[in-house]
């Protein structure tokens, strides 16, 4: 633990945020922290070595719940998070917890949940390819991931975010 939390005391003092690699059993962690604008790697069937190898190249810290993963990062000097949370909320309050990182649910900073790709805003006219008419009529701003081409927009799934931060900020005392 505390090289992850060292490494956030150097992130925050270059301004920084810290950047995941989360192991394959936590894939709506990953998910939830691209929403929140972490850049986060999911790599779902890796060998446990290659996730450590791939954190020291990388700078990244690591999240696991393989109890067994958690205590080798620690003998190869991996910042590692061991996630014990039940679901997403306990998760998101551990991580962000233990790094004292009060998260900002905004739209306009969030990452592609699908591959992590950094998103860019998109008129109505660009998008209506991709976007469903009924979405189309009700939005104003649609993002765009230029990774994998998906857009996104703060339709019904953001509501449900939005009470998910809610409850987040509880958990944190924010
Ligand atoms: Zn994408």
């Amino acid at each position: 633990m505390r090289n992850a939390e060292e490494k956030q005391e150097r992130a925050d003092r270059k301004g920084e945020r810290p950047r995941f690699l989360v192991d394959g059993m936590l894939g709506s962690l990953a998910r939830k922290l691209r929403i929140y604008g972490y850049d986060t790697l999911y790599l779902k069937s890796e060998d446990d070595q290659k996730l450590l190898e791939e954190c020291t190249k990388q700078s990244r810290i690591l999240l696991t719940s393989d109890k067994r993963l958690a205590e080798q990062s620690r003998k190869s000097s991996v910042s590692c998070i061991f996630v014990t949370g039940k679901n997403d909320l306990e998760r998101l309050c551990q991580v962000f917890g233990k790094l004292g990182i009060k998260p900002r649910l905004n739209s306009a900073d969030s990452r592609c949940p699908n591959c992590n790709g950094t998103l860019g805003v998109k008129p109505r006219h660009e998008v209506h390819d991709y976007v469903a008419q009924k979405s189309l009529e009700r939005y104003d701003v649609f993002y765009f991931c230029a990774f994998c081409g998906k857009a996104y927009w703060e339709g019904s799934h953001w509501s449900k975010l939005e009470s998910l931060d809610s409850h987040l900020r509880e958990c944190l005392g924010n």
